[in-house]
């Protein structure tokens, strides 16, 4: 089962201007191969099909928390490319072609699908596919595909970081170069205490030095680098017999938190009525806020 918390893992203040080009680029971080989309339903879905959970606990509990990150960061990103739309077109009559701003955009769905929001695909459009879901349903298959996932995320959230210098999508990818990296880590972990391979001696990949990336930096200093959390007060406790030790970064000690971060305010969205949304007049509020207070 799944508990839900109206709060956002980090605060993404509104901008006075998104940017539609930097909100395309953003899509592939969330509905692209590499995307949360993708992190999250590879998780879920190896949780869900795991064999031999109780004799494998460690290794059932880390898939399986890590599991409900992903699901925040799909939300995380996908309030990112939310804000990255913020006052781009202009209320007004049809005739005055009040969305004509997004005519020559990246993504016109975000203008004609979405009232500016976002599409669960990637920066071209592409609908996301459970053809991105690997499960063998062979333990140390699935962590080595993991690894290789969350490097491949990682590769592309930097190369989005370098096309965009939005506030807004550099703070989003600031967070998630760190929190990305706990999870390589995590299943680099995994897999040596699976099969006894030093997997970070046996590959040049990755390079987890956030040093370079500016927005990554108070996330670092907050020693996000080092901490899994369960996401759950009483569940997944065992992933402490993976995550412990050093972080081979920074010579830090690894931490377990039982439970969640504090999170923070999901961003109110404005109304859109050159876009019909929500679609509700002033008038027509008054009428529902009646009908709210009322026991019909
Ligand atoms: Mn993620
Ligand atoms: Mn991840």
């Amino acid at each position: 089962m799944f508990k839900r918390m109206d709060k956002m893992a980090i605060e993404l203040t509104v901008p006075e201007y998104g940017d539609a080009n930097a909100a395309a680029a953003v899509q592939e971080l969330l509905g692209g191969k590499f995307g949360e989309m993708s992190t999250l339903n590879n998780y879920m879905f190896q949780s869900f099909n795991f064999r031999q959970k109780k004799k494998l606990r460690p290794f059932y509990d880390l898939v399986a928390s890590i599991t409900a990150e992903e699901f925040g960061h799909v939300e995380l990103v996908s309030n990112t490319i939310n804000l990255l739309s913020t006052n781009l077109t202009f209320p007004g009559d049809p005739d005055i072609t009040p969305l004509q701003n997004g005519l020559n955009k990246r993504n016109t769905q975000h203008y004609i699908a979405t009232a500016q929001a976002s599409i669960p695909g990637d920066s071209m459009g592409q609908p996301w596919t459970g053809n991105n879901v690997f499960n063998s349903g062979n333990l140390v298959l699935d962590l080595l595909h993991n690894f290789f996932l969350e490097t491949g995320a990682r590769t592309h959230k930097m190369r989005v970081y370098e096309m965009t210098d939005h506030p807004t999508a550099r703070e989003m990818i600031g967070y998630l170069l760190v929190r990305g990296g706990t999870h390589i880590l995590a299943y680099a972990k995994a897999i040596e205490i699976a099969t006894g391979t030093d997997v970070t001696k046996m590959l040049p990949i990755p390079n987890l030095d956030n040093s370079k990336f500016d927005y990554a930096k108070k996330y670092e200093e907050q020693g996000l680098n080092n901490i899994l959390y369960t996401w759950s007060e009483t569940d997944y406790k065992d992933i402490r017999k993976i995550w412990k030790g050093t972080n081979p970064e920074n010579g830090q000690e690894l931490k377990v938190i039982e439970g969640t971060p504090k999170g923070a305010p999901i961003p109110n969205l404005d109304d859109l009525p050159e876009e019909f949304a929500p679609g509700i007049t002033k008038d027509h509020y008054e009428a529902i806020a009646k009908r709210l207070m009322q026991n019909l």
